[in-house]
């Protein structure tokens, strides 16, 4: 009996020091992980790919034509079902940008404008025109260049 009592301690021992190990390493490895994933969570911008989708279709903006026979005003298209960004506070509006958009392509909806409340919503279904996504982007370019 005494003699087993002195192996076991010694085999302990050296358990010990395998699960300290291992144990060591773990931790080493998770800070590692969590160092190298969170910040960059954190940095990233808020996800908009996922949560509820707001139902923005039939929503009337101020500065938004009323899509009162589901077709684009200026391109006679059918509109079309699309789920975008919301983008949520204040927005400045380039120069000229809104009767631009009023007249030359007022169902581009590329992103959608959730106020200054920010809800849960990230994503709105809205509707949109394809040649009035062409016109906002070909407008967008002129003004990068
Ligand atoms: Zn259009």
């Amino acid at each position: 009996m005494e003699n087993h009592g002195s192996e076991f301690p010694r085999l302990n021992f050296k358990a010990q020091i395998h699960v300290a190990a291992i144990l060591v390493i773990t931790v080493v490895v998770s800070v590692h992980l969590v160092n190298r994933l969170i910040p960059r969570r954190l940095a990233a911008p808020r996800q908009w790919d996922q949560g509820p989708i707001l139902d923005a279709r039939f929503i009337v903006g101020p500065l938004d034509p009323e899509p009162i026979d589901g077709t684009c005003p200026v391109h006679h298209l059918q509109l079309e079902e699309d789920v975008v960004r919301i983008d949520y506070g204040l927005i400045e509006p380039m120069e000229g940008e809104y009767p631009m958009r009023r007249d030359q392509f007022p169902f581009a909806n590329s992103s959608y404008l959730g106020g200054c409340m920010v809800c849960e919503p990230t994503r709105a279904k809205i509707l949109f025109c394809s040649e009035c996504r062409e016109a906002e982007k070909d407008w967008l370019e002129s003004w990068r260049h």
